[in-house]
C-alpha cells in the first residue's frame, strides 16, 4: 500500500502536524490503541500547551541545546500557537505564573481538537499499529513494516517517559539502523535519588523558593520530599543533569541570613526545633530532622548551642550536599533527554539531512524542557514547520 505521507505516532506532535497538513494527507499509524495518550495526562489532565511569556526567554528552558532550536521556536512561536487553538475555538487562559492551559482545562479539548481536524484535513489512522521497521528503497521511498510505502515518513514517536502511553523508545533501534545519531535517552523532568536520603519519613513537606544545585546548573523553585527522592519544579527542572555521583545541593532558606540568625540566640530558651521552626518558618518536623543530623536533641535550648553545632546547622540549612545514585526512572519521567541528535536535521525544517522525505519531530529528538508547557510548545513548533515544509 502506498501512502504519500505517514505518520508514525499519533501524539502531540504527529496529529499537529495532520492537523496542520490540508491537501497533504496520508496515514497515521499509531502504536496504542487509541491517540493522544500522553496528551490527555499533560498538565495533570490539564495540558499546559504553552507558556505566555516572551519567545526569547523560552531559549533557556531547553537545556545546553536550547539555543539550538531558536530559529525554530521564533518561527513556530507561542503566539501563533495559541492563535491556533483560539482560531479553532478553544479558549484559552493564562496563569500568574505565565503557564498557559485551555479555559475548559481539559485536555480532552485539545486532543479532540487535534483529531478532528486531522480528519477534516483527509488523514486515516490506524490504531494498534506498531511500526517495527523503516526501511529505505533503492527508489528512496520509504517501506514500513514491509506493508507500506511512503514518499514521505514523519517520525513523531516521542521519547521513553511513561512507556505506558506508548511512548517507549521502540522507535530509536530502529532510527539507529538507518544510521542516525541517538544520544542515550535518560528520564527528565523526573524526582531525583540520592544515597542515604534522610528525609523519607517527611514526604509530603514542601519549601517555597529553595535553591537547588546540580553540579554547578542552579534553579530557584519549589522543593518536594517524597518518601524516595527529592522533587518539586526546581528538581525536576535540573534532573536532566543528574547522573549518578553528581552532586546535589540545596539552600532551603535563600532569603534568610541563616548564620547570623543563627548567632542570635543567646538569652533563648526554646527548644532548638521549635526556634529552627519559627526563626526560617520551616516545618517543625523537618527542624527535628536537621536537628537529629546533626546529633542535636530538639529539645535543647538553642541559647545552649555551640558554635559548632550553629556551623553544623547552617551547613545543613543551606548547603544540604547529596551524592546523586539516579533518578526515578521513565515511569514517572515527564519527559526525556536525549534522542535523535539535532545535527542530524535541518532545524528550520525537521527533515533528516540523510534521508530527504524523513522528518523527525516532538520529544523523539535530542531537546527536552523545562516544566510549563516547553514540551509541548516544541513539540507543536517542530511539527508546525515540518508540515510547512513537506
Ligand atoms: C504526566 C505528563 C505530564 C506532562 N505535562 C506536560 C504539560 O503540561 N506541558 C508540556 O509542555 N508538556 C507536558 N508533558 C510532556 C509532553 O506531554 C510531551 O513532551 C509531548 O507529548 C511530546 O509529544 P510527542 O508527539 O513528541 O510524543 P507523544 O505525545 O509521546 O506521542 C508519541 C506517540 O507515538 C506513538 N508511538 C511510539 N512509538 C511508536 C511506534 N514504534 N509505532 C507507532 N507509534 C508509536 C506513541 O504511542 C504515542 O502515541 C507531560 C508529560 C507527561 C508524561
Amino acid at each position: 500500500m502506498h501512502y504519500n505521507r505517514i505518520i508514525i505516532g499519533a501524539g502531540a506532535s504527529g496529529l499537529y502536524f495532520a492537523a496542520n497538513c490540508p491537501e497533504k494527507s496520508g496515514l497515521i499509524l499509531e502504536k496504542g490503541p487509541s491517540p493522544g495518550k500522553k496528551l490527555l495526562l499533560s498538565g495533570s489532565g490539564q495540558c499546559n500547551l504553552t507558556h505566555g511569556g516572551s519567545i526569547k526567554d523560552f531559549i533557556m528552558h531547553y537545556g545546553q541545546n536550547g539555543t539550538k532550536i531558536r530559529s525554530a521556536l521564533y518561527k513556530a512561536n507561542n503566539l501563533l500557537l495559541m492563535k491556533f487553538f483560539q482560531e479553532h475555538g478553544v479558549k484559552l487562559i493564562q496563569r500568574a505564573d505565565g503557564k498557559v492551559f485551555p479555559e475548559s482545562m481539559k485536555a480532552s479539548q485539545v486532543l479532540e481538537l487535534l483529531i478532528k481536524l486531522s480528519r477534516e484535513n483527509g488523514w486515516e489512522m490506524k490504531t494498534k499499529s506498531p511500526v517495527t521497521s523503516l526501511t529505505v528503497q533503492p527508489d528512496r521511498k520509504f517501506c514500513i513494516n514491509e506493508t507500506y510505502t511512503a514518499s514521505q515518513v514523519i517520525v513523531a514517536c516521542g521519547g521513553c517517559s511513561v512507556p505506558s502511553t506508548g511512548s517507549d523508545g521502540s522507535i530509536f533501534p530502529i532510527l539507529e539502523s538507518l544510521g542516525l545519531e541517538i544520544a542515550a535517552p535518560r528520564p527528565a523532568l523526573v524526582p531525583v535519588t540520592v544515597q542515604q536520603y534522610p528525609y523519607g519519613h517527611l514526604s509530603g513537606i514542601s519549601f517555597q523558593d529553595v535553591c537547588v544545585r546540580i553540579d554547578g546548573h542552579e534553579m530557584k523553585g519549589d522543593l518536594l520530599l517524597t518518601h524516595t527522592a527529592f522533587s518539586g519544579p526546581a528538581v525536576l527542572n535540573l534532573s536532566r543533569y543528574a547522573r549518578p555521583g553528581s552532586t546535589l545541593q540545596i539552600h532551603y532558606l535563600p532569603s534568610f541570613d541563616v548564620r547570623a540568625a543563627l548567632l542570635r540566640t543567646d538569652g533563648n530558651r526554646r527548644g532548638c526545633a521549635a526556634f529552627l521552626a519559627e526563626t526560617f518558618r520551616l516545618p517543625k518536623r523537618f527542624a527535628e530532622a536537621v536537628l537529629a543530623q546533626v546529633g542535636i536533641d530538639s529539645q535543647k535550648s538553642a541559647a545552649a548551642l555551640f558554635r559548632g553545632e550553629k556551623s553544623a546547622l547552617t551547613r545543613i540549612l543551606t548547603c544540604d550536599t547529596f551524592s546523586v545514585s539516579g533518578t526515578s526512572g521513565f515511569g514517572p519521567a515527564m519527559a526525556t533527554c536525549g534522542g535523535v541528535s539535532l545535527e542530524d536535521v535541518n532545524l528550520k525544517t525537521f527533515e533528516s539531512k540523510k534521508y530527504p522525505g524523513l522528518f523527525i519531530i516532538g520529544e523523539t529528538l535530542d531537546i527536552d524542557g523545562d516544566t510549563g508547557g516547553y514540551n509541548l510548545q516544541f513539540a507543536f513548533s517542530s511539527a508546525c514547520l515540518a508540515a510547512n515544509h513537506s
